[in-house]
């Protein structure tokens, strides 16, 4: 149950995802509560309902990292809030910074688990990429994150961790966030769209729906689920090939939804939400660069609402796959275009950081 529901349902929203919880804790993240949800805690402590936009103020604005330095509430709340919620759950075991501008964070989660997530400037714009899961179930043959399982999903309030992480190092406004760090956001739906809410939320960080990206490798049924939700948020698909046997071996996750079936759902979600989804392409030298590979991706998007991204493979240790030469990049670019559809060559950021998804992770343990 999301906290709001249980706001609205009149039922005690802290003992309500405290049941719901694991061994990890049973203290409540005030990152995944609305104004509503505070205000309903306070009602509870017996304050008044003004306090839950102090607080508020306090998590955002100010962004402390410990109820006591919310010096505006009474002592006596500020221990109850101690005891049953909490602020931040992150230490950060590495930040390495790289020569592009970009910084790439492994935080560390109270039981161990770990995750990736980078800061990347671009003139008065700071992107910040998120993982929606420690590890991940679905196996891509390309990616550091697959090879090394899923650990487990994280909580919204994780996500949206990562976010004030950036935010706080940088010391400026985070303007976008991509879920394209660890982990498969579809599979974590309704943990990842709180933490959207969360982010989009005006009186969170605030930040626009558009600006607001989840990358999918392709779980149809969310798709779909999606392009429903009220916000605009903007999708990406991990497409990688548009011929059925190839991308059955780079992406064994999502073999089960065929490449006709991706193609119908993206047709619907451009049909229902009027938005133009991207594909994510990552070339893979010998793999998906071949012209017979570059003809099916041109039928794959050719007259679909759709933009392409493509990106030369950030090599992985351990993998035999190599990365297509800058050439092949531009070929595939000038040939998408040469049939309508939008194409951006991706330069991959912070290569000297372990740029690929899942490399830093492996490395420090
Ligand atoms: N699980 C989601 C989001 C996380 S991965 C998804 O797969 O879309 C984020 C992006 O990084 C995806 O497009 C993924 O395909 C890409 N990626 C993973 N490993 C890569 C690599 N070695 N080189 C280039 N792109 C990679
Ligand atoms: Fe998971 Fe995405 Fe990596 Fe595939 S590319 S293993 S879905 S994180």
């Amino acid at each position: 149950m999301q906290p709001q529901e249980a706001a609205q349902d009149n039922t005690n929203v802290f003992e309500s995802t405290a049941s719901q919880s694991t061994t990890r804790t049973t203290r409540h993240s005030l990152l995944s509560c609305s104004l509503r949800d505070l205000e309903a805690l306070m009602a509870e402590f017996g304050q008044p309902s003004f306090r839950a936009k102090q607080i508020q103020s306090w998590v955002w604005d100010k962004g402390v990292t410990s109820f006591d330095d919310m010096t505006n509430l009474p002592k006596a709340l500020r221990s109850s809030l101690a005891e049953q919620c909490m602020l931040r759950s992150a230490s950060e075991a590495a930040n390495l910074h790289s020569a592009d501008g970009s910084r790439k964070y492994l935080l560390r989660y109270t039981d161990g688990a770990s995750v990736e997530c980078v800061g990347m400037p671009s003139g008065q714009r700071l992107t910040a990429c998120v993982s929606t899961q420690a590890g991940c179930a679905m196996g891509c043959a390309f990616c550091a994150t697959g090879a090394s399982g899923l650990t487990r999903s994280l909580k919204a309030a994780e996500m949206v961790e990562q976010v004030l992480h950036v935010r706080d190092d940088f010391g400026t406004r985070v303007t976008s966030v991509v879920m394209m760090g660890q982990g498969e956001p579809f599979v974590n739906y309704d943990e990842t769209l709180a933490a959207l809410r969360m982010l989009n939320d005006p009186a969170a960080l605030g930040i626009g729906a558009r600006h607001l990206t989840v990358s999918t490798c392709g779980v149809i049924p969310m798709i779909t689920r999606f392009s429903k939700e009220p916000e605009q948020f903007t999708l990406a698909v991990s497409l990688h090939s548009a011929v059925q046997r190839t991308r059955d071996i780079l992406m064994p996750g999502v073999k089960r939804w065929s490449l006709l079936r991706l193609y119908d759902a993206m047709g619907e979600y451009a049909d229902r939400t009027g938005r133009r989804p991207t594909y994510e392409y990552a070339l893979i030298k010998g793999v998906n660069d071949t012209d017979e590979e570059l003809a099916y991706l041109c039928d794959f998007c050719r007259d679909t609402l759709c933009h392409v991204n493509l990106i030369q493979l950030n090599p992985i240790s351990g993998s035999h796959l190599e990365p297509s030469p800058r050439q092949r990049a531009i070929d595939f670019a000038r040939r998408l275009e040469s049939v309508g559809v939008e194409t951006t060559i991706r330069n991959s950021r912070g290569a000297d950081i372990d740029a690929a998804c899942g490399q830093l992770r492996q490395r420090i343990r």
